[in-house]
């Protein structure tokens, strides 16, 4: 079903929700106590993001629940939309510190990562 949401910002959105009618009420009223994506995304500066279309759309999303105005600085600096939708579990900081990896500290955690995996098997399996 369709529904004609007012953001606080004033936008009106057209959003089409499925499932039990609680649960819709409880999307819509949260879609109308927050102002709309773009609007979010242009008070905190935030840039598009880079990735397939339903990416960027799912990456959105996770992104406006996850930053506010004490984050939106460092936001900034993450434009990949898999980085957004892979640590959506971790949290924000998590994100931003992976997103902003030197080349030297990636390596080093994909050494750090073999040699454990080095360890285990000669633990587990003797090799
Ligand atoms: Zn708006």
């Amino acid at each position: 079903m369709k529904y004609e949401i007012t953001h606080t910002c004033g936008c009106t959105e057209t959003i089409e929700l499925y499932g039990p009618g609680s649960k819709r009420e409880y999307i819509i009223k949260q879609e109308e106590s927050c102002e709309c994506l773009d609007c979010f995304e242009a008070r905190h500066h935030l840039p598009e993001l880079e990735g397939s279309e339903k990416q960027i759309a799912w990456a959105r999303d996770i992104r406006r629940g996850m930053v506010s105005d004490s984050n939106a600085d460092k936001a900034i600096a993450i434009t990949s939309a898999k980085a957004w939708i892979d640590g959506r579990d971790r949290g924000f900081d998590s994100i931003y510190k992976q997103a902003t990896m030197t080349d030297d500290e990636r390596a080093a955690v994909a050494r750090k990562k073999e040699e454990a995996a080095a360890r285990a098997c000669a633990l587990l399996l003797g090799c």
